[in-house]
């Protein structure tokens, strides 16, 4: 099968277009016949060796396709369901095996790139406002990269659960798409000082990292939470705890997706609210850009180069 992969970690050179064997499912998993795989983040992380594997890495975490064989003692998904998954890395390819409660079977009315796209920004918009600092009407919060993938998402749930939304992003462009989300402010951060005019927030979500994370820590009220979940511009250096009393008796917490969707009744929870919120109306996804699998350097380079907003996705077949 084609895949997309990496043997020794780096650049977007280093990744390689090639067959690799098609694997088969074993116990408690499935074989997914990959259609649309998303792009993350966290891909680039496994590319550039930030996030540890054993090679020949596979990349993507997230996909949506058909279940075309299963493995023993599975008994959620059987040949020819159609689902959609995230948090299990290999999608990068034309088939997967996912350990088979990680699927989330998608309706007929949700095609293949919205199931890819939904799931992992999707299910991590979900977890940080409703689980990791849950909002509720009249909160204030910061967004970081408000009109990226997952920034968007977290914008439009931070409004549905009635938050006062501040977000930044990097253009002008950026701010009216954040705006568009229903952000109620946005800082060009790119421009002007964020700090200067996000002040007392009850929580930010912070997936910049290295070049926001000690100013974010200004913009919290005594008490606020502070949610640093990625590391778009670097990771975070060492930090001493004594600075969160020395701001205000602040939290920190560096919270996974996997932590947040570690049971299947957990993950069926944000899942179905995402595909239903989308099937509703509620919750828009915009997807940036869907690449040939073949192409997937190209869509590293564009996610890196800060160029895109909202989802990019790989077409496999
Ligand atoms: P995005 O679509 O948000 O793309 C990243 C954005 O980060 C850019 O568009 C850019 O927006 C901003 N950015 C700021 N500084 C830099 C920089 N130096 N280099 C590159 N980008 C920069 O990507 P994703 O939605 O896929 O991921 C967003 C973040 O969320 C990542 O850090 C990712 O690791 C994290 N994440 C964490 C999860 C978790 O569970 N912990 C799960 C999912 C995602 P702008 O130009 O507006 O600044």
């Amino acid at each position: 099968m084609k895949a997309v992969y990496v043997e020794q970690t780096g650049g977007v050179e280093n990744l390689k277009y090639a067959d690799l064997p098609k694997p088969s499912p074993g116990a408690g998993q499935a074989l997914v016949k990959i259609v649309a795989s998303g792009v993350n983040y966290i891909d680039v992380y496994f590319r550039k060796g930030v996030y540890p594997a054993p090679p020949p890495i596979v990349l993507g975490s997230e996909g949506a396709g058909t279940v075309e064989a299963v493995g023993p003692d599975v008994t959620n998904v059987a040949a020819g369901d159609r689902v959609a998954y995230a948090m299990a890395r290999g999608s990068y390819a034309e088939y997967a095996v996912v350990p088979a409660w990680q699927l989330v079977k998608i309706p007929a009315s949700v095609d293949f790139q919205t199931g890819a796209a939904a799931m992992l920004q999707g299910m991590t918009a979900h977890y940080l406002t409703h689980s990791t600092y849950p909002l509720k009407p009249g909160d204030s919060c910061l967004i970081h990269a408000a009109a990226g993938g997952t920034g968007r998402l977290i914008v439009q749930m931070a409004k549905m659960l009635g938050a006062h939304v501040v977000g930044t992003v990097g253009t002008e462009e950026k701010a009216k798409q954040a705006k568009d989300c229903g952000a109620d402010e946005v800082i060009i951060y790119t421009k002007e000082d964020f700090t200067a005019k996000a002040k007392g927030m009850h929580v930010v979500y912070d997936s910049v990292g290295q070049s926001t994370f000690m100013k974010s820590l200004d913009c919290l009220r005594p008490r606020g939470m502070m949610v640093s979940f990625g590391n778009a511009s670097g990771p975070v250096p060492d930090f001493a705890p004594l600075i969160l009393s020395q701001k205000g008796s602040l939290y920190l917490t560096r919270p996974s997706l996997a932590n947040y969707s570690s049971t299947a009744d957990e993950l069926d929870w944000r899942a179905n609210d995402v595909l239903n919120w989308i099937g509703q109306g509620k919750l828009r996804l915009h997807i940036h850009k869907v690449y040939p699998l073949a192409d997937a350097a190209e869509a590293h380079r564009d996610l890196e180069s800060r160029k895109t907003t909202g989802k990019l996705l790989l077409s496999v077949s």
